[in-house]
């Protein structure tokens, strides 16, 4: 209905499936940090020793990106949109069905950031996210990746004394630098087009990413490729090493140092990709990198820039998301509840 350049039939669902189907949607994404993001759960940034490539024995310190970090930002994107258009809101004295509120006891379980993300409330149930994310690793290492800062908090007329005393609160944090990558695959279990074009449309338009909202620094997501199989690819460490091991090397032997060029990694990374593919035993459908890619990122763009496309796309994601919340848990007293409280008895 909205995408020309896909053979729709083979890889998007008509609609959302109870069970999983085997058909997948991966994209391919580096993500660059643009400013000074800060990755970190407590007051270090998160790291991991691991191997710097698949071809080498040398081990690494890697900057870790774990996967709320690169989730919750994007989810925030569309739920953003969906209130923007009217599909939820906020309003507690507004429409109880529509209301819909993150994180929280009051998840509205039927719209499309409820169903394609996943929410869980206590006693009340769980929806398993279709959204595939894993913690991302920096490809270059931690030593030359971040740089330690130290801020002050001036009052507020800018200086660091008051009444006669100086203010002693320098802190010191370590930020992640510009110009860092973090390969990551984000996969989308059994998509619905609307479904495809929600999460891309997420991705493509989150800029700001990292521990609070008043310190978070800008990413820019640059996507390598799409591919459609019909099974769950490589991690993103594997990506990240396996993309170390194409770096350029010096004379010595010795890789080549970064800042990297965004153009130049995703050239090695879109050459890996059929490679990685095929070793993860899948069969693909569609690949789409190269020029293939813009145009279909092109025709998205399409959509996405014009308010009466995208909100046709966005009514299509809550309907179909409507319409599988209503099958997945039928209304009280209703047939298929009956139905299915039969069968639940049956199999015990
Ligand atoms: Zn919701």
């Amino acid at each position: 209905m909205f995408l020309q350049s896909i053979e729709k039939q083979s890889v998007f669902h008509s609609s959302i499936p109870l069970v999983p189907m085997g058909k997948y949607a991966h994209f391919v994404v580096l993500r660059e940090t643009n400013s000074f993001p800060l990755f970190r759960t407590d007051e270090v940034l998160n790291f991991a020793q691991v191997s710097a490539g698949l071809k080498t024995n040398e081990i690494m310190s890697r900057i870790v990106v774990f996967k709320r970090k690169q989730t919750t930002p994007e989810r925030l994107t569309g739920r953003e949109l969906l209130r923007r258009y009217n599909l939820t809101t906020d309003e507690e004295n507004g429409d109880k069905e529509r209301y819909c509120e993150y994180n929280s006891e009051r998840f509205c379980k039927h719209c499309p950031d409820c169903i394609y993300y996943g929410f869980a409330i206590g006693q009340e149930g769980s929806e398993r996210s279709k959204v595939l994310v894993d913690s991302a690793f920096s490809l270059s290492n931690y030593d030359e990746s971040h740089q330690s800062m130290t801020f002050n908090a001036p009052y507020e007329h800018g200086t660091m004394s008051k009444n006669g005393v100086t203010k002693s609160s320098f802190g010191e944090q370590d930020h992640v630098l510009p110009q860092i990558f973090f390969p990551s695959i984000i996969t989308i279990r059994d998509p619905t087009e609307a479904e495809f074009i929600y999460v891309l449309n997420n991705i493509l338009r989150t800029k700001r990413y990292g521990a609070q909202t008043t310190r978070t620094g800008t990413l820019e997501n640059h996507i390598v490729a799409i591919a459609f199989t019909d099974g769950e690819i490589c991690s993103n460490l594997k990506l990240t090493q396996k993309l170390y091991d194409q770096l350029d090397v010096n004379d010595a032997g010795q890789i080549v140092k970064g800042p990297y060029q965004a153009a130049t990694l995703i050239e090695k990374a879109a050459k890996i990709l059929p490679m990685l593919l095929k070793e993860d035993r899948v069969t693909t459908h569609l690949l789409f990198d190269g020029e293939k890619l813009n145009t279909l990122i092109e025709e998205v763009g399409e959509i996405v820039t014009q308010e009466q496309t995208l909100v046709q796309v966005l009514q299509q994601a809550y309907s179909e998301c409507e319409n599988y919340a209503v099958r997945c848990r039928p209304p009280r007293g209703s047939s298929d509840e009956k139905n299915k409280a039969k069968k639940a008895t049956k199999t015990k």
